[in-house]
């Protein structure tokens, strides 16, 4: 009985997640086919201007919802097994941090990363490793205003590596804490859709910690900042 109640959970979630997907990518595809249609009466150039560039910016609102969409079925149907390998924190996220540091610094923001004195080794994939840790720091940038700081902070915590990402942002509130995982789920829709949100990033997250064995920890207070942990068995500890 158990089983057939958990089984019925499943599907009704998969069946929800379908609704979603539609809705989600519907709303973007209607602005695009309005836009376009309407386009071709319109002769002030300024106004053409103004369509077209809507056109684009809803264009690559789909391309990102389409992507996660692909990672998150990636995630659920791929054995990821095959790929694992022995990852150094320090080296990747020093990488990590290459990649993100210019667009923080575009949006008036110090990204900051300090290598951990000892070397710390997980065991996992590295693309996702790379992607989880994209996804947190890209969200410290966008829910952070100008002027702000975005810190990437490494320790060891009873044999668990922990990654901490701690911003001095917008904050979330208590009560949407316990839902931040969920797909397409926002504290604000409009603010996450002109942030350029898909409402997925965090559920990719949560699925890559699962495939890792891993677990993420959520600490925030409204209008001072957000702290994601994220904890992974530790395989090997080296001095530096
Ligand atoms: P989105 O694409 O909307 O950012 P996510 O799944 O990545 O979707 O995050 C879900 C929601 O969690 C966001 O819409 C935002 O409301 C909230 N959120 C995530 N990270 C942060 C953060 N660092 N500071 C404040 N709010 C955040």
């Amino acid at each position: 009985i158990q089983n057939i109640t958990k089984i019925r959970a499943l599907e009704k979630m998969r069946s929800d997640f379908v609704a979603n997907v539609s809705h989600e990518l519907r709303t973007p595809l209607t602005s695009i086919k309005g836009f376009a249609e309407t386009l071709k009466f319109v002769e002030d150039k300024n106004t053409r201007d103004k369509f077209l560039d809507i056109i684009y910016v809803e264009s690559e609102r789909l391309t990102r919802l389409i992507n996660d969409i692909l990672t998150l079925s990636e995630l659920e149907n791929k054995d990821y097994s095959a790929n694992f390998e022995k990852i150094n924190i320090n080296e990747s996220l020093e990488e990590i941090y290459s990649i993100m540091e210019p667009a923080a610094r575009n949006k008036g923001i110090k990204l900051i990363y300090e290598k951990y004195d000892k070397s710390l080794y997980i065991y996992g994939d590295r693309d996702k490793f790379k992607q989880m840790f994209i996804n947190l720091i890209d969200n410290a940038i966008k829910y952070t205003p100008k002027d702000g700081k975005v810190e990437i902070i490494i320790s060891l915590d009873n044999h668990m590596s922990r990654i901490d990402i701690k911003d001095n942002g917008i904050g979330i509130s208590k009560e949407h804490i316990s839902r931040l995982f969920e797909r397409f789920y926002r504290v604000d829709k409009a603010r996450s859709r002109s942030v350029g949100g898909t409402g997925l990033g965090l559920a990719i997250v949560k699925h890559i910690l699962t495939i890792f064995n891993g677990s993420i920890d959520v600490k925030s207070e409204s209008g001072k900042g957000t702290t994601f942990s994220v904890y992974l068995p530790c395989i090997d500890v080296k001095e530096v």
